[in-house]
């Protein structure tokens, strides 16, 4: 049998194949690698659920009022997080969700307004 050789990818060492589906040289880079990519997803999970709940409390905040688009940028809104959408039977248009506050947009002759509510 010929001896493979491949490079760790967590210390970037080369070592000599012991099973063929082998990816790490010891079991101590495997332990450390995947302790940082768990690391990593924890930071992205809490990084969007802190936003999340940040917009959350925005709408809480402003429950059944109307509010510009830029108003609600200004408080720290940030649009491109929201739990969950749906469409509005009524309107046909989307209802946009942050856990359990909505909005949706409300369309006038000269602008356009948010609304916001409480499910
Ligand atoms: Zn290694």
């Amino acid at each position: 049998m010929t001896q493979e050789i491949e490079k760790c990818p967590n210390c970037l060492n080369t070592f000599t194949l012991k099973r063929l589906n082998q990816k790490y040289c010891s079991d101590n880079c495997r332990i450390q690698k995947n302790n940082a990519n768990s690391r990593k997803f924890r930071e992205l999970t809490k990084t969007t659920n802190h936003i999340l709940l940040k917009n959350r409390n925005i709408l809480a905040a402003l429950e059944g009022e109307q509010i510009s688009e830029i108003d609600l940028k200004i408080k720290g809104f940030d649009f491109r997080y929201v739990t969950n959408f749906r469409t509005n039977e009524q309107t046909k248009q989307p209802d946009f969700f942050c856990y359990d506050y909505g909005y949706f947009f409300v369309k006038t002759k000269k602008t356009q307004l948010i609304e916001i509510f409480k499910l």
